[in-house]
């Protein structure tokens, strides 16, 4: 960013760096999180995941896909925007976030609440093939926790077995899976039990807890209330008087900063005709002379704080499939790294110009 003359580089104390270009009234941002994944087994790259390759046109190694190529490409965007005068009377800012592998949104939550900046539509750069993004599907992290009564495991009808309590539901959560509904575009809601676990004084005693945790995916219908009271009147749920919980995320980022947050991650779906939607569509057919493909993510963003929680409006474009994220086959085409600076440098002209201010 400084070698691509911004006018402003902050490094926040979560970690985030933002960098400005420009001072006007209409702030927009461009996101790309600059966090990885793990690299798993190094014996299945076929390149050094952290030194990366590039091959016929095409970069490997970790982050090349999710998402150092759309980083650069925002960034980039940014250079082309100063340098050719694009920005009209925008301020925007090129965002590389933190802590998104592990609590996507958390990142954006502290910059909106704690940073000063709020830009009025934000692109999400997580890779998208070129395609422009209307959003994904949400998700929560719930537990069902039943209590039992110990005792010795040598005579069980003096106690209450909390594993006992569980079993029925255990069924009625796979049953409550099929019956969950959603909207055509991003889909129905699902939830499955992800682990399972109980506490007992021995191995030879009754069990005292036992705990179910649960991987809840959400439709652009369900909301937080609505998921958690989904479990709450379930009838085993009841009968059992388990307690069901929403988890919370506290843990520091990469400055030592934490910022808890429940792990409520909420869906968001631009409308077809929101302007956010048109202007990027514009810019895409400005440049490339045909309408983009429109589409949605399979996996989550960063949009699940930004429109989800604020609701600010996002709209995702980017470099890269996405089938190649977390792989260690990762790669991107450096074709479309360009391309999509290309976009994001055109993109603020395009939006300002034919949004209205809100
Ligand atoms: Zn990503």
């Amino acid at each position: 960013m400084t070698a691509c003359g911004y006018d402003e580089i902050r490094v926040d104390p979560m970690g985030n760096i933002l960098g400005r270009i420009g001072d006007g009234p209409r702030v927009l941002a461009l996101d790309a999180h600059v966090d990885t994944v793990d690299v798993g087994n190094p014996a299945n790259w076929s390149v050094d995941p952290f030194r990366g390759d590039e091959r016929d046109g095409i970069v490997y190694g970790r982050g090349a896909c999710d998402m150092k190529g759309a980083l650069a490409s925002i960034v980039y965007g940014g250079r082309i925007v100063r340098e050719l005068g694009l920005g009209g009377d925008c301020t925007l800012w090129v965002v590389g976030s933190v802590q998104e592998e592990d609590c996507d949104g958390l990142c954006w939550q502290y910059i909106l609440n704690e940073g000063g900046v709020r830009p009025e539509a934000v692109v999400i750069a997580e890779p998208t093939n070129l395609a422009l993004y209307r959003g994904h599907r949400g998700r929560m992290e719930i537990e069902v926790r039943t209590q039992g009564v110990s005792c010795h495991g040598s005579a069980p009808e003096r106690g209450v077995n909390a594993v006992y309590k569980m079993a029925p539901i255990v069924a009625d959560i796979e049953r409550l899976n099929a019956r969950l509904g959603g909207e055509p575009f991003l889909g129905t809601g699902t939830v499955t039990i992800s682990e399972i676990r109980s506490t007992s004084p021995s191995l030879c005693a009754v069990a005292d807890s036992a705990t179910i945790h649960l991987d809840r995916r959400l439709a652009a219908t369900d909301t937080l209330e609505s998921a958690v009271g989904e479990i709450e009147s379930l009838p085993s749920v009841r009968a059992a008087g388990a307690q069901v919980v929403v988890l919370d995320y506290a843990v520091p980022s990469w400055r030592g900063l934490t910022y808890p947050t429940r792990k409520y991650y909420p869906t968001w779906l631009l409308p077809e005709e929101h302007p956010l939607l048109q202007a990027g569509g514009a810019a895409y057919e400005g440049l490339f002379g045909r309408p983009p493909e429109i589409g949605r993510w399979v996996f989550s963003t960063n949009g699940v704080a930004v429109m989800g929680l604020h609701g600010i409006p996002c709209v995702g474009f980017g470099p890269g499939n996405e089938t190649y994220a977390h792989m260690a086959t990762e790669q991107i085409p450096i074709d479309q790294v360009v391309r999509a600076a290309a976009w994001y440098a055109a993109f603020p002209g395009a939006y300002a110009g034919a949004a209205p201010a809100a």
